[in-house]
């Protein structure tokens, strides 16, 4: 088959890294980049690192409303898919490259596989829940990281063309794990080298919920710096001036800000952390497949299957609520692996051979 798949955003580069390796073992791959995310550090360093092919479109779309950003690229993918004419087309997750991509597609009758299908927070209030369920309903084939997952597309109807494949984010993760960690690609926002420490705390921070105004994102640092160890924090761009600005107000010297990091380093931090406090879907993940505990800082559940034994536990953007969290132990139950078997791709590869037979 000709697969047309598109991605724009940094948890899509490592999905694809495991997703683009298979796929194209038998078949023909045309990778479009929407340009959604675009900063060397957000996007580049994957293709790179993660080997990754490079893309042979970029529609270089980045910014503006959700309407202004998910119009343009309907209007680029339309036109590559006409041009290109492929089989199918493949997304990952819930961006608005996802949505685009999809509706675009099935629009013009190109087949459209969603891969991490059936994930619902259960409010329209979330941008990310629209671009999933309606491309969970336009897609012809949904693969599901967990069964809760497929249980939800189940109750929607969606049961024929929905199947339990194990997370892809794990064939990332189970691949990167085992390599060496050089640590040398780790920079502060000066690009000066950072030393990481012997014992410390991963934490990412990004979603809007956390970083809109100084007051979310001043509790959870406020909560990091006075643990017993630094914490190690890549901002992500659109935050750096603002994470500077509080830490330098506030004397945080207890945190380490940087630049974000590539794929091997943010699973080897997630590795090695004492802890870890995140409003990352992707990483509160990876923190349970390396058995670290994870805070998670939003409002509502992602992956419910994390939320057992103190594994991931909810906080709020409150610096009391985030330090009770953390004082918590976790027990690990080795059986539990709610998260499949780290492969995924082949899994995904597999019911798309044999689809329409
Ligand atoms: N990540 C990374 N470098 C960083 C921060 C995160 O490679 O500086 C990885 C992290 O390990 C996880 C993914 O990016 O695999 C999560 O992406 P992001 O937080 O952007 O999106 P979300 O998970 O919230 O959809």
């Amino acid at each position: 088959m000709k697969i047309v798949t598109v991605v724009g955003a940094r948890p899509q580069f490592i999905k694809a890294a495991a997703g683009s390796r298979q796929l194209r073992k038998e078949h023909e791959e045309i990778l479009v980049h929407t340009g959604q995310h675009f900063d060397d550090n957000m996007s580049a360093v994957f293709f790179r690192e993660m080997g990754i092919p490079k893309p042979d479109y970029n529609l270089g779309i980045s910014g503006g409303s959700h309407a202004q950003m998910t119009a343009k690229m309907l209007v680029g993918i339309e036109e590559i898919l006409m041009k290109e004419k492929p089989d199918a087309l493949l997304v990952y997750g819930d961006t608005n490259s996802t949505l685009a991509a999809a509706l675009a597609a099935v629009k013009i009758h190109i087949p459209v596989f969603h891969v991490e299908a059936g994930n619902r927070l259960g409010t329209l209030d979330n941008p990310e829940e629209v671009n999933r369920i309606t491309t969970d309903h336009a897609a012809s084939l949904n693969f599901c990281a967990t069964e809760d997952a497929l249980d939800k597309l189940k109750r929607e109807g969606l049961g024929d063309r929905s199947y339990c494949v194990g997370n892809i984010m794990y064939d990332s993760f189970l691949h990167f794990a085992d390599l060496p960690w050089e640590k040398k690609n780790i920079v502060d926002f000066e690009g000066n080298k950072v030393e990481v420490p012997e014992e410390f705390y991963y934490m990412t921070c990004h979603r809007q919920e956390n970083t809109y105004s100084d007051e979310p994102l001043t509790e959870i640092l406020l909560a990091m710096n006075s643990l017993d160890a630094k914490t190690i924090y890549p901002v992500h761009p659109r935050n750096q001036e603002r994470a500077r600005r509080i830490c330098k107000e506030n004397n945080f010297e207890n945190i380490i800000l940087t630049q974000p990091v590539g794929y091997s380093d943010s699973v080897h931090l997630t590795q090695n952390a004492k802890k870890i406090v995140t409003d990352s879907g992707g990483l509160q993940c990876e923190a349970f497949y390396a058995g670290v505990q994870c805070v998670f800082v939003l409002d509502y559940v992602v992956w419910p299957e994390t939320m057992v034994d103190n594994r991931n536990q909810l906080a709020k953007a409150d610096h009391k609520d985030i330090l009770e969290k953390l004082s918590k132990e976790q027990t690990i139950d080795p059986t539990y692996q709610p998260f499949g078997d780290g492969h995924a791709a082949e899994k995904i590869c597999d019911i798309i051979r044999d689809w329409r037979k």
